[in-house]
């Protein structure tokens, strides 16, 4: 059977949502992609999770893949005397690189090169940018600040410093320790947060690959510096996450709507997976109605074009986990039935007439002219390694694109791309057409047109470059031309 939605919904796992039956629940109301945040939870509970996902996706048939996403260098605020404490604007507030129990005169924070970080006149940003500090003096081993936005300030509040590259990688030791039970547990995809330039990624691949892992790495795009470098970022990600929590504080806010598109573009354009994320369905968290602006967030982003929605709080320790990606499903049901022009054919076109185009781009426009032309059922792509798959789903074409594959990871790699249904085949067809005949029947297809892609006449692996249309009710051709 096809999947409800082509549009795939990460969800992120946490207190609530760790139950073996509310992860069926989840599955059952259209998770694709399950997400462990390590910034919150020990190894030893996400090791249940693991597994209580894997038995609960594999009882019920289902594919599910699993995303665990680094922490990075995010800064924090250390421990308080008495909490709250409430900054107020003008007074001075410093942060301390030392260990220190903080008060309402100052704090220390997680980062001991602060003093050459910033300079006098920078903006620190703390709790999510509700307090707002401006640096006055910097010393040995303190920064003064002075509060231009109060407010109420708990413990481990997280810090950002919009605009200032802080000279620092944003794989960590911590994340490390975080890679290798990954790797233990084989986990589908690694996110890397605060991913600053492509350096920070291959920084992951390398860590990874002493593991023997090689896992699907996305990108998530949450400082200013990152959007300015995307281009070489994509280059080097296998996808990316417009991580609206912290681009929000890290970017004027009022820019993330248009940040937003921006981003989603250019990855659709690069034909690889775009998820978008933070405060999707956040008044779900208590409540079981969305927001009319909620809605209106997620029916947008897929417009974009995004691939995956993604809910945090919602699923992770929300009241209404089963509910949040229930109400997904259905806005993405209405939303995928909407026809609406894309980007994308367009300005793959005009790269084609400058004659900038490279031949996997040609042969996906090709397929996608195809596909507007003859408008199939489905679109069968034979695939080792997704690409033509990915390189497809990015015109977002009405039928469902159904990759084959005999490689299980590129299967779990596709449940982050767009209107892509996987199915896993170990044996190489005899003959592709009536294979595909075969497996269409068992979805209940027995009528209408295909087009199906294949690689090139004598190379067995990659380089799809053949475009073939199939008419269910003519009877298989086994005729040669010669
Ligand atoms: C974000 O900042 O939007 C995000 C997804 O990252 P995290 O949940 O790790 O803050």
């Amino acid at each position: 059977m096809l999947p409800k939605t082509k549009t795939k919904i990460v969800c992120t796992i946490g207190p609530a949502s760790q139950l073996p039956g509310v992860i069926r629940a989840m599955l059952e109301a259209g998770m694709n992609v399950a997400r462990l945040n390590f910034a919150h939870g020990d190894i030893a509970t996400h090791l249940t999770t693991v597994n209580a996902l894997r038995e609960a996706a594999a009882d019920m048939g289902r594919r599910l893949a699993i995303m665990g996403d680094l922490p990075g260098p995010k800064m924090r605020i250390g421990q308080l005397a008495n909490e709250p404490i409430t900054l107020v604007r003008d007074q001075i507030f410093s942060l301390y690189t030392t260990e220190r129990i903080g008060d309402e005169n100052g704090a220390s924070l997680s980062f001991p090169d602060l003093p050459r970080a910033v300079n006098p006149g920078d903006r620190i940003f703390v709790n999510d940018g509700f307090i707002q500090l401006l640096v006055e003096n910097v010393q040995q081993e303190q920064v003064d600040c002075r509060v231009q936005v109060g407010g109420e300030l708990l413990s481990q509040k997280g810090v950002n410093f919009p605009g200032i590259d802080l000279g620092i990688e944003a794989f960590t030791p911590q994340d490390h320790v975080f890679l290798r039970f990954a790797a233990e547990q084989r986990l589908d995809a690694i996110s890397q947060s605060f991913v600053q330039r492509p350096e920070d990624l291959q920084a992951v691949r390398k860590a990874a690959a002493e593991l023997d892992y090689y896992p699907f790495l996305i990108a998530k795009i949450e400082r200013g510096c990152a959007v300015d470098r995307l281009e070489s970022i994509l280059d080097e990600a296998d996808g990316i996450m417009v991580a609206r929590g912290d681009l929000g504080v890290e970017i004027p806010i009022e820019e993330i709507a248009l940040v937003q598109k921006q981003l989603i573009t250019q990855a659709n354009l690069a034909g690889k997976p775009v998820i978008t994320a933070t405060h999707m369905l956040e008044s779900m968290v208590a409540h079981n109605r969305p927001t009319r602006a909620e809605v209106t967030d997620v029916a947008n982003a897929i417009l974009d074009g995004t691939d995956c929605v993604m809910l945090s709080g919602e699923t992770a320790m929300g009241q209404f986990p089963i509910e949040s990606i229930a109400v997904m499903t259905r806005i993405a049901q209405v939303m995928e039935d909407y026809e609406h022009p894309h980007d994308v054919p367009h300005m793959l076109e005009q790269a084609h007439e400058r004659g900038d185009i490279s031949k996997a781009d040609l042969i996906s426009l090709s397929i996608y002219k195809t596909v507007a032309a003859v408008k199939p059922i489905v679109v069968v792509t034979p695939t080792l390694s997704g690409n033509t798959a990915r390189k497809v789903c990015r015109f977002r074409p009405k039928a469902w694109i159904v990759a084959v594959s005999p490689n299980e990871a590129t299967c779990q790699n596709l449940q982050f791309s767009y209107g892509v249904h996987q199915v896993y085949e170990t044996e190489r067809p005899h003959s592709w057409e009536a294979y595909v005949r075969n497996l269409l029947h068992h979805y209940g297809m027995n009528a209408g047109l295909i087009v199906m892609t294949t690689g090139h006449t004598t190379a067995d692996t990659g380089g799809t470059n053949r475009i073939e249309i199939i008419d269910l009710l003519e009877p298989t051709s086994d005729r040669r031309l010669w």
